[in-house]
């Protein structure tokens, strides 16, 4: 949504998130679209290179969409059909999708009502009756709910423990981090990034994959683009001249665009005093709403959230409002509240696959009560104000 909160009079709509576009991305995007690459240039090295120095991770790849980097990661790590995989219910629906394109058994592990996270201790347990009906998951999928990073340390034992592989979905998470180490750098297999419009740093579309295996980088190269490779090394046939190249798997056009890159590249360079700007509004809705009958987000111990939603749960002991009253309240303010997240195994989808109400219990409780206020970089303070004074009188 375009609105600028700060250019705008006091009544106007507050949207829930809004991208932050500067001159100087503009004249990025332009000075790709003025090149001869649109497409496959040296932007999506460039960002591929920031990107990857910034999270301290070996390996990127940019690809389309996050959607289609969780696809060619589980494939990266061989989900097919006859395997499982696991993510969370609160979460957006591609976290689950994913599992499914692959052929391969989609299931869930409850979230800790704190962090919103996965739930180890529910994982623990899930695992251990797993083993015992030897229906253990391939991969498991935690997602940094908000932008805080999941408990990574405790389910890479796990993942150690029982042999399955770690695709982390970091949609929200650009910039965060966890004992002093970049989401992505430490725990997981493979790291998924969004740089959709309303994420940390946009792409308009777009997404990316990191990776400190060599092997798997390669693999999601190939995968992102038709299975074809012009290296030399990777072929089978003999190579008959220059024009040549080969499709040695079947893989998909996922590929990020040139005028993409430059505009990731570009936001990139703002991310610290984007990343201020959000911390410093959290802080302050955490004063102005301490009061009020709210649950307010929690921080996990030394770590450092990309900030990428503020979730209030109303709290029924202390207000009659329900979560449906306040959203119809501040939704006629002009105030752009949203939701986040469904359960995905609520969805009709995944209630066809068997899925049903009470099969997560915290997921659900979340999901009643939750609300996601007004955060973007351009947020004004006058407009937070507003939020907070519309908020007390909803409650
Ligand atoms: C946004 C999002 C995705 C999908 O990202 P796209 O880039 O829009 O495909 C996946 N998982 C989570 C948690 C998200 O928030």
């Amino acid at each position: 949504m375009a609105t600028d909160a700060n250019a705008s009079p006091a009544n106007a709509y507050i949207p829930y998130s809004c991208q932050t576009i500067e001159d100087e991305d503009v004249a990025a995007v332009v000075g790709a679209l003025k090149s001869p690459f649109l497409t496959q240039g040296p932007e999506i090295p460039a960002f591929e290179r920031a990107f990857a120095e910034l999270h301290d991770i070996a390996h990127c790849i940019a690809v389309s969409n996050a959607t289609a980097g969780l696809h060619i990661a589980c494939l990266a790590l061989g989900l097919g059909p006859g395997d499982r995989a696991w993510t969370v219910p609160n979460s957006f629906v591609a976290s689950a999708n994913c599992i499914r394109y692959c052929g391969a058994e989609a299931d869930f592990v409850d979230i800790d009502p704190i962090s919103r996270t996965m739930s180890v201790a529910a994982l623990a347990e899930k695992l251990a009756a797993a083993e015992s009906s030897g229906e253990l998951p391939k991969i498991v999928i935690p997602v940094d709910f908000a932008g805080m990073p999941s408990d990574m340390p405790a389910i890479r034992t796990l993942a150690d423990r029982y042999g399955f592989k770690i695709v982390e979905d970091a949609s929200h998470a650009v910039g965060a981090s966890l004992d002093g180490n970049m989401v992505g750098s430490a725990w997981a297999d493979i790291t998924v990034f969004s740089f959709h419009a309303v994420k940390i740093v946009t792409t308009a579309e777009g997404g990316l994959c990191a990776t400190d295996d060599a092997g798997l980088a390669q693999r999601m190269r190939l995968l992102a683009s038709h299975g074809i490779t012009r290296d030399r090394d990777l072929m089978e046939e003999p190579v008959p001249g220059d024009w040549y190249y080969e499709q040695v798997l079947l893989g998909y056009n996922y590929r990020m665009t040139d005028l993409q890159a430059a505009l990731g590249r570009s936001q990139l360079a703002r991310l610290p005093s984007m990343q201020a700007r959000r911390e410093s509004l959290v802080n302050r809705y955490n004063r102005l709403l301490a009061d009020m009958p709210l649950k307010l987000p929690s921080a996990r111990p030394n770590a450092v959230s990309a900030h990428h939603l503020y979730v209030v749960e109303i709290d029924p002991a202390g207000t009659s409002a329900t979560r449906a009253s306040l959203f119809a309240r501040l939704r006629e303010a002009g105030i752009g509240v949203n939701v986040h997240y469904i359960p995905i195994h609520l969805q009709p989808y995944y209630q066809r696959l068997g899925f049903k109400p009470g099969d997560y219990p915290a997921a659900e409780a979340y999901y009643a009560n939750a609300v996601s206020l007004p955060l973007y970089p351009r947020l004004s303070e006058e407009s937070q104000d507003r939020v907070a004074r519309e908020l007390a009188v909803a409650l």
